[in-house]
């Protein structure tokens, strides 16, 4: 007779044609897992999902609860409303427990305001507006006015707990860096960072707001946990004009002090907004300057900051002085000193703004 190991035997053929199937079939599931959600032939369904309840969350709460459900967010317009405090979501379309597909925009409408944000009018005043005719800036009627479109989004940097997760650095990217680090601490004071850029952004948000600009907010708390990609996303939420990022700096030599503004270097996800973030980066650097009269560090492209990389929309970070040098460490623990630095970048953040329509 013939050997087991020979295709004349019944039982070889059978086994042989059984582990074939199988690994066609293996091959075949893998592949539909790993086809992306939008074109998979069947099991459509699987993707269409309730929308979640956005209304009457903030902003970032919001763009949380879209994210854990595999949706993202996108302002419409902020709207006046007395029901819900400002950046609280009014409004979501589709409504609550309509079907969307996972991967697709909830778009929402924000509380306070108003300003129709993509209307088009508050933007349209300071594009009509000719040099000669542009209001000046001891007028703060007339200037407020041609800000009260705009959007600038604040990041008070750090946050209580560090979060060494690790996410890419830029969309796509295999290179990963922490989620959020802990920032420095002040060599006197002893307080941490995170504490110093919330004090100050309040500051810098109430300067802002003074101007007509509308304020999103990246955290109010030190408790949270946001990733420096997240707090990219909520400015592209929000579209904002400017995405401001607000940080001191630290070293191993406490000699070293000043202040630094960094802007995204060009690269291939920083195209975009490379142009105007630089323009920004000037404007913003020489106006602290001006105000504080502590030592220039410059302005500083990086192509390494997550921060930068995931942002859609324009941005900056500014390294407001030293923790780690004790007389800087002491100014930027100072409510008088903190005031400064809340109008250096603010009026440079206004500057910014309403010239920005000639650079485009
Ligand atoms: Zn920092």
């Amino acid at each position: 007779m013939f050997g087991l190991f020979s295709f004349k035997n019944p039982r070889f053929r059978f086994i042989i044609i059984a582990v074939s199937l199988t690994f066609v079939a293996c091959t075949a599931l893998i592949g539909y897992v790993a086809l992306p959600a939008q074109i998979k032939p069947f099991g459509i369904k699987n993707d269409v999902i309730k929308a979640p309840t956005l209304i009457g969350y903030g902003v970032i709460k919001a763009s949380e609860i879209a994210r854990a459900s595999g949706l993202r967010i996108e302002v419409d317009r902020w709207v006046s409303s007395k029901d819900y405090p400002i950046n609280h979501v009014v409004g979501q379309k589709p409504l609550p427990n309509q079907k969307i597909r996972k991967g697709d925009k909830v778009i929402i409408e924000l509380s306070g305001g108003n300003t129709h944000r993509d209307s088009g009018e508050a933007r349209g005043q300071s594009t009509v507006t000719s040099e000669d005719q542009r209001p000046l800036q001891s007028l703060p009627d007339q200037s407020s006015k041609s800000l009260s479109g705009r959007v600038v989004v604040i990041d008070p940097g750090h946050q209580r707990r560090a979060n060494l997760k690790r996410e890419p650095i830029g969309p796509g990217a295999t290179e990963t860096k922490e989620k959020i680090q802990g920032g420095t601490t002040g060599i006197k004071s002893k307080r941490p960072e995170y504490q110093v850029t919330l004090e100050i952004s309040k500051r810098l948000k109430s300067v802002l707001e003074s101007h007509g600009i509308k304020v999103v907010m990246v955290r109010e708390t030190h408790d949270v946990n946001i990733s420096n990609a997240e707090r990219a996303e909520v400015a592209n939420i929000v579209n904002a004009d400017l995405f401001i990022r607000i940080h001191a700096d630290g070293a191993l030599d406490p000699q070293k002090n000043g202040i630094s503004t960094l802007y995204p270097a060009l690269n291939k996800w920083t195209a975009p907004i490379y142009k105007e973030s630089l323009r920004a980066a000037r404007i913003v650097q020489k106006s602290v300057i001006e105000t504080i009269g502590r030592k220039d560090n410059g302005i500083i492209g990086r192509n390494d900051i997550s921060g930068f990389n995931w942002s859609k929309v324009p941005v900056i970070l500014v390294e407001m002085g030293f923790l780690t040098n004790p007389e800087e460490d002491l100014l930027l623990n100072d409510t008088k000193h903190q005031d400064l630095l809340a109008s250096g970048i603010g009026d440079g953040i206004v500057e910014h703004l309403r010239t920005i329509e000639e650079s485009r």
